[in-house]
């Protein structure tokens, strides 16, 4: 039972200002109070991270007991909103991953942690030749696998490659569901991209690009490819992993001059998040962790082990304002997935909460008005 609360500070409003004031809140925000007194900490809607495979040693593919452990992880940064993201593998592998995803909805969601609106299906419906860091287990998007995963009620995004066969009915068979549709893992062009995009848009869908410029290739002139036609598409979102890793700073200067509202971080953890150097595992394959750099055995890339509150500093230390980094990080991704609930301070939604001091270090987090242990 959440009684009333509230919290004095600096408040970030909607349009991107701070004002001091007092906020009050059950579960929802109840009132946003300017003044009398000024300074405290800051006060900021609390992070949306839709692209998430584990963290604190646990991973979607675990079943619900991983699915608990990433998401009181992810919490402890910031995180009040997160979509456990499955690996491509076997489809059994899969399927069991989703049940357990809707197995923590069903039971309650997870206290002391994220709240879990659902889940991120990443693969196997993506092109065996852009895997990345995933197992060669890609499957066709048949009509019944897709079925099967509806049937399931637990997808809010998927990740496909809609140039394999099947790709762009099951893309628009998704988006009639509600789920966002990812682009990505995908070997695609500009052109193939776009009436995907196009024809998704018409159904009433939403799209983002998937861990946008990390394996869908580049930008040309003549081959604007994948990246361009995402940022090119006036209602595209675009995930990006701000981890000093997967993408030079540019380029992701370079998306939010293109799409500035359209921009979300994402961490892309994998379950070494919050647990330091040393061996984990990623879709059953070895990954070691060196120096915050999460690799396999091959040297490539394996998720990372970033944290929301990370990638926050991390846009604020490449020139972005703080209310600007911070719509990256809660209301763009809640309105890429038509979370309206959420994602920013206002009276009647969501209060999800994450308090920051001037280092941005996280000091309070509230999920739905729940103030989580320290
Ligand atoms: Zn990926």
């Amino acid at each position: 039972m959440i009684s009333s609360a509230s919290l004095n500070g600096r408040l970030l409003l909607p349009g991107g200002s701070f004002v001091s004031g007092t906020l009050h809140f059950g579960t929802h925000i109840t009132a946003l109070e300017e003044g009398p007194q000024t300074g405290g900490p800051l006060i900021l809607p609390g992070f949306v991270d839709t692209h998430v495979h584990g963290g604190g040693g646990g991973d979607a593919m675990d079943g619900a007991e991983g699915v608990r452990t990433l998401a009181r992880l992810h919490a402890r940064h910031g995180t009040t909103t997160l979509l456990p993201t499955t690996m491509t593998n076997p489809w059994d592998k899969v399927l069991a991953a989703l049940r357990g995803v809707r197995e923590v909805m069903d039971t309650g969601g997870v206290p002391g942690g994220a709240d879990v609106p659902g889940a991120h299906l990443e693969g196997p419906f993506i092109s065996p030749q852009r895997l990345g860091a995933q197992p060669p287990c890609t499957l066709a998007p048949t009509p019944e696998r897709v079925a099967e995963v509806l049937a399931l009620d637990v997808v809010r995004a998927v990740t496909l490659a809609p140039e394999v066969e099947g790709g762009q009915a099951a893309a628009l068979a998704f988006a009639q569901a509600g789920v966002r549709v990812g682009i990505g893992h995908t070997v695609a062009d500009a052109d193939t991209v776009q009436a995907c995009l196009q024809a998704v848009h018409a159904a009433g869908g939403r799209t983002a690009g998937t861990h946008l410029f990390n394996a869908m290739g580049g930008i040309q002139g003549r081959e604007p490819g994948v990246p361009g036609a995402l940022l090119a598409d006036p209602h595209s979102f675009a995930e990006i992993i701000l981890d000093g890793f997967h993408l030079h700073p540019l380029s992701f200067l370079l998306a939010r001059a293109a799409a500035p509202e359209r921009v979300l971080l994402i961490t892309d953890a994998m379950r070494a998040a919050g647990q330091g150097d040393g061996e984990s595992e990623l879709g059953g394959q070895p990954v070691t962790v060196t120096g915050g750099r999460a690799s396999l055995a091959g040297g490539s890339l394996a998720g990372s082990v970033l944290t929301m509150d990370v990638a926050l500093k991390n846009a604020v230390s490449v020139g972005v304002p703080l209310p600007e980094a911070s719509r990256m990080l809660s209301r763009t991704p809640a309105r890429s997935l038509g979370l309206e609930d959420r994602g920013e301070l206002r009276v009647g939604t969501r209060a999800d909460l994450v308090v920051l001091n001037d280092d941005l270090e996280v000091q309070e987090v509230y999920v739905g008005g729940e103030r989580l242990a320290r």
